[in-house]
């Protein structure tokens, strides 16, 4: 039985992710950490602690869906307790990517800004379209309830990387987030990222290759939540017994 640690279990991914843990073979939730209280009742043999290291010692794998500053602190302590990692949230800075490339060697780390598998295809099919539609615009349109705090998503900023490596463009260089006033004519090595937020939807992607005369869309829309809590449980019984080592969802899903 893989004993879980969940961290972030009052969100919205992590609630989800503790009931389906319950319904989950050869996995179970051990130890969730908390800052104060939980706002919900759990099994009385799980681990409710605000003490990361005791959070860490009950457990033998970690799932986070929390925000950036959290998945920080727990990458820092994570260094000195070690556990296989899937880390699921996003909107991480350059320190804090920096700080998982660090815990990812001295531990398995599974980084994915979308755990779904209809999302780990599209970034296949982002690539395998920007590399052949040479010379079409690129821009990507995302959607997502109100409560999200990151934007643009980390969804559509993967998504932007693979339509960059696609045509071997620096995505530093290319990649604009929205667009205001008046911008001049389109560059044609951008790629343009829009975020839309409203209402409860749990997440749209579309990513579009325009050019004259005629344009292709790709489009995925989560409709659940589940999707993300049951790809990262796929993913953290994938990733419990591998090497030290940087992960993304595609190795999980042998897509590479
Ligand atoms: P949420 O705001 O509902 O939950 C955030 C959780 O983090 C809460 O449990 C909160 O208590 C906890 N938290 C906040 N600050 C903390 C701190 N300093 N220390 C410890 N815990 C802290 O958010 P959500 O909708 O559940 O999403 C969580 C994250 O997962 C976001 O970054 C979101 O973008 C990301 N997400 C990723 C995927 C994916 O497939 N990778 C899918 C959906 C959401």
């Amino acid at each position: 039985m893989i004993k879980v640690g969940v961290f972030g279990a009052s969100g919205r991914v992590g609630k989800l992710l503790i009931e389906d843990l319950k319904s989950t073979q050869g996995m179970s939730v051990s130890s969730v950490y908390v800052r104060n209280s939980l706002d919900f009742t759990i099994d009385p043999s799980v681990l409710v602690t605000s003490d990361m290291h005791t959070f860490l010692n009950g457990c033998d794998i970690v799932i986070d869906f929390s925000l950036p500053e959290a998945c920080e602190s727990l990458l820092e302590e994570a260094v000195k307790t070690p556990r296989p990692l899937v880390i699921g949230t996003t909107g991480l800075n350059t320190h804090q990517l920096n700080l998982l490339k660090q815990a990812s060697e001295v531990m398995p780390v599974l980084y994915a800004t979308n755990m779904s598998l209809g999302v780990a295809l599209l970034n296949k099919l982002v690539y395998q379209a920007s590399k052949t539609l040479e010379g079409f615009d690129i821009e990507i349109v995302e959607m997502h309830h109100r409560h999200k705090k990151d934007a643009p998503s980390g969804t559509a900023l993967t998504l932007s990387e693979s339509a960059a490596a696609g045509r071997n463009l620096d995505i530093d260089k290319v990649r604009v987030s929205g667009r205001d006033g008046n911008i001049g004519e389109r560059s044609s090595d951008e790629i343009a990222v829009m975020a839309l937020r409203g209402g409860d939807i749990v997440g749209r992607h579309t990513v579009g290759f325009y050019n004259d005369g005629e344009f292709i869309e790709l489009n995925h829309t989560a409709t659940s939540r589940n999707t993300f809590s049951k790809g990262a449980i796929r993913a953290g019984k994938w990733l419990a017994d591998k090497e030290a080592g940087l992960y993304s969802i595609s190795d999980c899903l042998e897509l590479n």
